[in-house]
Parts: structure tokens; sequence; C-alpha cells
């Protein structure tokens, strides 16, 4: 089997409200996707991370860099391929965007590999150490507006009725409206629900231990982003001065290489690789397998269309307890809630995660055909290409 067309394909929309995080607002989606094709009629879907104008950037990559290099290629060398293309581009940048380049097609080489094996993605990585996890529900975004206390509690209400048990928040607009917001999505959320922020490295570390002390007052389960990425100590100080919140990051870093920092400089007690930046399903399994060896337990990062989403749910699946026992720590599967063309109307058949979470405690399990286990709805796909 040869490679024969790799296609970038950038989706985008106006999104009705702006939302927003300690970085930013969004006032678009988007979505990029990469489809590789093959001599014997197989195709395979990817994604990779990058919003905005970030994925034109990236299509260019894959267009003028990485295309050449795969065309012509056997799709099942997944591994050899990964290390080509990464050793073609280590000079021009080991983190960032040729890396979420890599990352996306990576994703499409192992859809193929499933589709001629006929096995699902989580067969080809080993099998499921559990049949469904628990998903958490993602929102309570930045608005332009002044009450925001009120909309984050409707919101976090409105999350857990919709059968969530367990919440994740922005943060990042400085201690005193922080812990305000924080403490209005506790109350609105009630007991038994975990909830977690992300701060989306707004912080010094000074703040952040003032952010967190008040976030482990109010029980949070983790405290995630709370720097900015490149602070490695800081990271340190940070974690050490509050013992007792988890701090959770890892979507900002990058391949193996970059994860080894976060783990050997014990930055983390939660390490979130986002597997359509940090290299892909392949580098994604030996991040989870370092990690493992450190101790230290995988939480993927989730932010993407419904594809990368099926991607997670199965790496939701092959993720090996840590350390083992009957009452075991589970890693969730990361799900925003709002409202997003890109999770009901990207697939011929939707992955249903509301409908699973509803019906079955909270809980989803991962998609069961060859491959990643998707079909893109073509029609939505040329109605909302940009590029
Ligand atoms: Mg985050």
């Amino acid at each position: 089997m040869r490679i024969t067309n790799v296609e970038s394909i950038v989706l985008q929309y106006d999104m009705d409200e702006p939302l927003g995080y300690a970085q930013g607002y969004y006032h678009q989606r988007t979505a990029h996707l990469v489809r590789i094709d093959t001599d014997e009629g197989l195709s395979g879907i990817g994604e990779i991370f990058g919003a905005g104008n970030v994925a034109f950037a990236n299509q260019a990559i894959v267009r003028h860099v990485l295309a050449p290099l795969l065309t012509g290629r056997n799709p099942l060398d997944v591994n050899a391929i990964w290390h080509d293309l990464y050793n073609h581009l280590r000079d021009h940048g080991q983190k960032g965007m040729p890396i979420a380049s890599i990352s996306g097609l990576d994703i499409a080489l192992w859809d193929i590999l499933g589709k001629s094996t006929g096995l699902p993605l989580y067969q080809l990585l080993g099998g499921k150490c559990r049949d469904d996890y628990v998903a958490y529900g993602y929102g309570m975004m930045f608005q332009k507006r002044d009450d925001l206390e009120e909309s984050y509690a409707a919101e976090a209400r409105r999350i857990v009725e919709m059968g969530f048990r367990a919440l994740k928040m922005k943060i990042g607009m400085g201690v005193a409206r922080d812990t305000s917001l924080a403490t209005a999505v506790q109350l609105a959320a009630g007991s038994g629900i975990k909830l977690m922020a992300d701060a989306n490295h707004a912080y010094s570390p000074g703040e952040a231990i003032s952010i967190g002390n008040a976030l482990r007052d109010l029980g949070f389960y983790w405290f995630e982003e709370p720097i900015m990425p490149e602070d490695y100590q800081g990271y340190r100080t940070v974690r050490r001065a509050l013992a007792g919140l988890q701090i959770a990051a890892g979507e900002a870093e990058w391949t193996r290489f970059g994860h080894r920092e976060l783990l050997t400089r014990e930055c983390v007690d939660i390490l979130q690789p986002e597997v359509a930046a940090t290299g892909g399903i392949s580098e994604f399994m030996k991040i989870l397998s370092m990690a493992h060896a450190f101790g230290t337990p995988v939480i993927p990062h989730v932010w993407g269309s419904d594809v990368l989403i099926a991607v997670d749910m199965h790496l939701l699946a092959v993720i090996p307890d840590l350390p083992g026992g009957l009452h075991q720590f589970e890693p969730m599967l990361e799900y925003d809630t709002t409202p997003n063309l890109f999770h009901s109307q990207l697939l011929v058949e939707p992955l249903n995660i509301i409908e699973q979470v509803n019906a079955n405690g909270g809980r989803v399990r991962p998609p069961e055909r060859p491959g990643i286990g998707i079909e893109l709805d073509e029609d939505f796909v040329a109605h909302h290409r940009v590029a």
C-alpha cells in the first residue's frame, strides 16, 4: 500500500457568542482536519491542534513540507514515518506548529492501520484497560458580561443536569474574582461533583499560590496550567506550596523530550498531553509510558472536533491502571459542552457523548469500528471548508 495524497482541510464558522479564556476570546470555531489517501482506496483521518489563523500556518507546513515526504510511502510504517518527519523538522522547530502538524498526520496513519486490519484503534494500542470511563464537562468560559458568577453558576447546574459528575471552569481574572467564580461554581454544582479550574498560564507563581489556596479550601480536584509552561522551576515551587491540591499541565508541552522536563523537574501531579499537538498517537503512547514510570497519572487534554474526541476516547480506554487496585484512579475524558457544530454535525454518526453521559451515570465508551471509528459528513465539510 502506498500514500497517494495528503489533504489539509480547514473548517471554520462564526460563533453566535464569543467565548474566552485567560489568553483571549474565540469568535470563530476552527477545525483543521487531514486526510491521507492510499492506492488501495483506504483513507485515514486526523486532526491538527491549533485554533484560528494558526490552522492556516499549519496547513502550509502540511502542504509544503510534510506531504511531499509522505507521498509514495507505505502508510503502515507509522513509527518509521514519525521519526523521519521529526528528524526532517528538528532543526526548524522541536515544539509548536511543526510538531502539531506531524501529530495530525500520525493520527491519520493510525486510522489507516486500523482500517487495513479491521481493528479499532484501542485494539491496535494493546486493548482496553477499561470498558468505560468518566467524561468531565468543560464549560464556564469567559463571557463579556458583568454577572459572570451567575452565568457560571447556571452553566454548572446545566452541566450537572446533563449527567456529568465532574466539571471544569476557566479562571484567570485575578485572585479575588477567581475565588468568587470558583465559590459560585462549587455552590451551584452541589456535593459529590469533581471540580477543576484552568488558568491557561495566566499567573506568576506567587499569584498562583494565592488562588490555589482558595481552590484547595473549596475542595477543587486540580488546578490546571497555573503559570507559564516555560517556567519549570516555578511549577515545582507552586506544586510544593500547594500540597493537597493537584497541579495539572502538559497541553503546551511537546514530544517525549518536553514532557521529560515536566516529569524530571517534578512540575505536575497530573500530566495532560494533547495528542493532536504533542506528536500524535505514536508519541502520546511513549509519553504515557514515561509518565507512568514516574508514577504520574495521565489525563489527556482534549480540545478539538469530534475527530479528536474519538481519538481520545480510544486513548482513555488503553491508559493502564496506575498503579492498579480495586478502587482505581481513573483517567477522564475532557468534553467541551459549549455550543459547537464540530461536535454535533461533523460526523455521519455522532459520538453521542451527552446521551452516553446521561444514560450511563456520567460514563462513556470508545467507538468500536475500525481505526478511529468515525466517518466525516462530506456535505458538512464542504459547507464549512475555508481552506
Ligand atoms: Mg487547559
